[in-house]
């Protein structure tokens, strides 16, 4: 493909949604009202919602009419075939259990099979991947390689585990281990993928040791562009074929379809070997429904049997990676600093090299949060120390190792023009940088300060 063209989205739109569009007066009231915490404001009066990308993608048309056909049957539903008969061809894993979403297959994996005390190894472990390890008593261990902690570090994959740590770990932990994971894209190191090289190693290591050797696969497919890209040696083969080789190296998978199956709910678990599948299968029926639905309509399986196969297009990958490298190189070129190199499905913004003036115990991430909401209509995310912060009784504090705003961008659902639109307000935006203020926290709740916590401005 020429490189002096634009990439265009490959699809044209059948159903529209309108934008909210408010006057900026407008937003500072709903700001206001929100105690100044984005995740606090209705959907209704944001523009771009950046929150995340997960569960937020367009649906195809092929997605809907497939939902119409589904066979809706307590058990042994048709849809439950289609979607196993596409995760198989693509996983090789003849072993499939629907779940309703990533996390509920984090916690049929952990209460089945990992007793406290217990250790996992990772590159990186999402959230919830460490909340449901660590809710059943055992450790979640992160073994990303030093270059992915950099934010400037511009290494191709920065998602890789560190073999020579992970191998330590294997022999000091060996019986303590019930699976070895990695995690593609590294969500939590900003979307950065691993390359093909570092999974063949780290199943190695894993098969060396014993151990079962299992992949959060949310966005395999936007890994696997990314090694065609990037590794050499991959640029003539199919995505399907790099993704069926990940895939191939593992002893099984799990994935939150919220993700790269393109759908707005949904997940499984697959795997080669039945050992577990009896156990899984109790604790399924226990809390999610018969293993032949899991939690879902037979509807949503059509449509992550449709959006496994879709998301493989490398017209549709082309797309997706062009949006968080267009959008990081149109922030960078403004002058605004953004975690290197880009991601898959998010931009991280830099706040605290962007806003120096603004101390890390005022929140500059969560400044400049409100501010993109005020000036654009723009919802992302504070990464820094209103998440991570921490507070002591006597008054100290103690500041996030980094101060990001992160955009993460919905799957299929914003245009070229969307993007131009934002960049064009952001340069307004560097223009009166040293006029934002820092926010003062006035309620902190108990856990999870991000979702609920309240702000004032600082008077200037
Ligand atoms: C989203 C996500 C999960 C959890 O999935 P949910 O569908 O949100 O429960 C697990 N791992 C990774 C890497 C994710 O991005």
């Amino acid at each position: 493909m020429s490189e002096h063209r634009t990439i265009i989205e490959p699809f044209k739109i059948k159903t529209v949604e309108p934008l909210a569009m408010l006057a900026r007066s407008e937003r500072e009231l709903h700001l206001e009202t929100a105690g100044y915490n984005l995740f606090s404001l209705p959907s209704r009066v944001v523009t771009f919602d950046f929150l995340t990308d997960s569960g937020t993608t367009a649906m195809s048309a092929a997605q809907w009419a497939a939902m119409l056909v589904a066979d809706e049957s307590y058990a042994g539903s048709r849809s439950f075939t289609r979607l196993e008969t596409v995760v198989r061809d693509l996983t090789g894993c003849p072993h499939i259990i629907p779940t309703h979403q990533g996390r509920a297959a984090e916690r049929l994996l952990c209460q089945a099979l990992v007793k406290p005390g217990m250790k996992i190894p990772s590159n990186n472990h999402f959230d919830t991947t460490r909340a449901n390890i660590e809710f059943v008593g055992a450790e979640a261990v992160d073994l990303v390689i030093p270059e992915g902690r950099d934010p400037n570090s511009r290494h191709p994959f920065k998602g890789n585990i560190d073999l020579k740590r992970l191998e330590g770990f294997l022999q000091q932990n060996q019986g303590s281990i019930p699976f070895g994971m990695i995690t593609i894209t590294n969500n939590t190191g900003g979307g950065q993928p691993v390359s093909l090289q570092n999974i063949r190693e780290v199943a190695k290591l894993y098969k060396q040791f014993g151990i079962t050797f299992i992949i959060d696969c949310c966005r395999f497919a936007e890994n696997a562009y990314f090694i065609k890209l990037r590794e050499p040696g991959q640029r003539d083969r199919s995505v399907r074929a790099i993704a069926e080789e990940i895939f191939s190296l593992a002893d099984g998978c799990y994935m939150s379809a919220k993700k790269d199956a393109l759908v707005n709910i949904g997940g499984f678990i697959a795997l080669k070997n039945e050992d577990w599948i009896e156990r899984l299968r109790a604790l399924l029926i226990l809390t999610e429904g018969f293993p032949t639905y899991g939690g879902l309509a037979a509807r949503d399986l059509e449509a992550m049997a449709v959006g496994l196969d879709e998301v493989l297009d490398e017209r549709y990958l082309e797309y997706r990676l062009a949006v968080t490298r267009y959008m990081a190189e149109g922030f960078n070129k403004l002058g605004i600093p953004t975690v290197q190199p880009p991601g898959g499905h998010a931009v991280y913004i830099d706040a605290k090299s962007f806003l120096p003036h603004i101390p890390p115990r005022q929140f500059p991430g969560q400044a400049l949060a409100c501010e993109l909401y005020l000036a654009e209509g723009i919802r992302g995310c504070e990464i820094g120390s209103v998440m991570f912060g921490t507070f002591h009784k006597e008054g100290g504090f103690i500041p996030a190792a980094m101060e990001l705003v992160r955009l993460a961008f919905p799957r299929r659902v914003y245009t070229q023009s969307h993007f131009d639109y934002i960049l064009e307000g952001m340069a307004e935006l560097v223009a009166n940088k040293n006029a934002l203020k820092g926010l003062e926290l006035v309620y902190d709740p108990p856990f999870l300060r991000h979702f609920t916590a309240k702000f004032k401005p600082l008077a200037s």
